[in-house]
């Protein structure tokens, strides 16, 4: 069975993009790998985020997950930080990485452009800690996004050279997971980009958001003047909606608007509101599940236990081998 790592650093909620294009993926990613999800929240202290909020928002992403269907009983979920062997291997695997080709990583080079005053090391070497988090499990798969790829390339540069240098060939090297189906875009309500934190919270639609919110941001969602022409393709900011509606609606609620924009009777008000109906009535269930959940303080307690331990296992059995590998040895 193959085993595949992901992580999500604790900022923010989960958005309908990270839902359709990575969290419902996981779920159904459990019943064919051995897979192993954290919440990152060593990777978030490269912005000094107030400690009361770090704790929170763990606890957020750890509620959602879990709302979406993560599944301890089939899955390892757990918190980074609860596996101390991550830190000591991200110090082992710093040997192994590059000042210069740290500096040359497209997500260092972003991040200098928009913290200039806090470019800390911790950011330097933050593909290193990623590969501490793969490698840890000797996990062969890691489901990534385009921008990740470099990072994976770089994971794979610190365990080849690691592997060299001691003459072994202790760490496989990590591969991108692919998905045998095509993966989803989810489109921003800006008219133009994909829904993204980064694009503004009037961007995008959260399950822990109320319904007047999630209601007023649809209406709010850009369009235009209508179409002129009869079947004409609609302009991006129309098709965005209608791919929102894909995910959402049913069949017959689609047909029914794009057959209106087709003979150009479309309002979009009856558009969005349809729209702002469906991701309701879809959003609802996982709103009322990430608050069951955030407010079962024996549940969180139980599932990182549970899911740091086994995390834990599997950690110190490399740790052990690369101890030894490397020289440091009980007397
Ligand atoms: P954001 O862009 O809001 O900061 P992240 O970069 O934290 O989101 O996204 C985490 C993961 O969620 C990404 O690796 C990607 O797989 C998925 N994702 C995010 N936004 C979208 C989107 N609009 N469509 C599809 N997948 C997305």
């Amino acid at each position: 069975m193959e085993i595949v790592v992901s992580g999500t650093r604790p900022t923010g909620h989960i958005h309908l993009g990270n839902y359709f294009g990575a969290v419902k993926n996981f779920v159904e990613l459990q019943h064919e790998a051995q897979c192993f999800f954290f919440v990152a929240d060593y990777h978030s202290l490269t912005t000094h985020p107030n400690p009361d909020d770090l704790h929170d928002n763990v606890r957020i992403i750890l509620s959602e997950y879990l709302a979406c269907g993560l599944d301890p009983e089939k899955s390892t979920v757990y918190v980074q930080s609860d596996i101390p062997e991550v830190a000591e291997l991200y110090l082992i695997l710093n040997m192994f990485a590059h000042k210069g080709e740290l500096e040359r990583a497209t997500t260092f080079k972003d991040k200098v452009a928009k913290q200039e005053k806090n470019i800390n090391a911790g950011l330097l070497t933050y593909p290193v800690l990623q590969a501490a988090d793969i490698v840890i499990h000797k996990a062969l798969k890691v489901p990534v996004g385009k921008d990740q790829e470099q990072h994976l390339e770089m994971a794979r540069t610190f365990v080849n050279r690691f592997n060299h240098t001691f003459g072994v060939d202790y760490f496989p090297e990590p591969q991108a997971f692919s998905y045998s189906k095509e993966l989803i875009k989810v489109p921003g309500l800006d008219g133009a980009s994909k829904m993204s934190k980064s694009a503004g919270e009037q961007n995008t639609i959260s399950f822990y958001e109320d319904e007047k919110t999630i209601r007023k941001k649809i209406m709010r969602a850009v369009t235009d003047s209508g179409p002129t022409q009869p079947n004409s393709t609609p302009p991006q900011p129309i098709e965005n909606l209608f791919n929102l509606m894909a995910l959402v609606s049913t069949d017959d609620v689609i047909a029914h608007f794009k057959q209106a924009y087709a003979d150009c009777s479309i309002r979009y008000g009856d558009l969005k509101k349809q729209l702002a109906e469906d991701v309701v009535a879809f959003t609802t269930p996982f709103k009322e599940k990430i608050e069951a959940i955030y407010h079962d303080d024996a549940l969180i307690k139980r599932v990182t236990a549970e899911g740091a331990a086994k995390a834990r296992a599997s950690a110190q059995q490399t740790l052990r081998d690369v101890r030894e590998i490397i020289g440091i040895r009980p007397f």
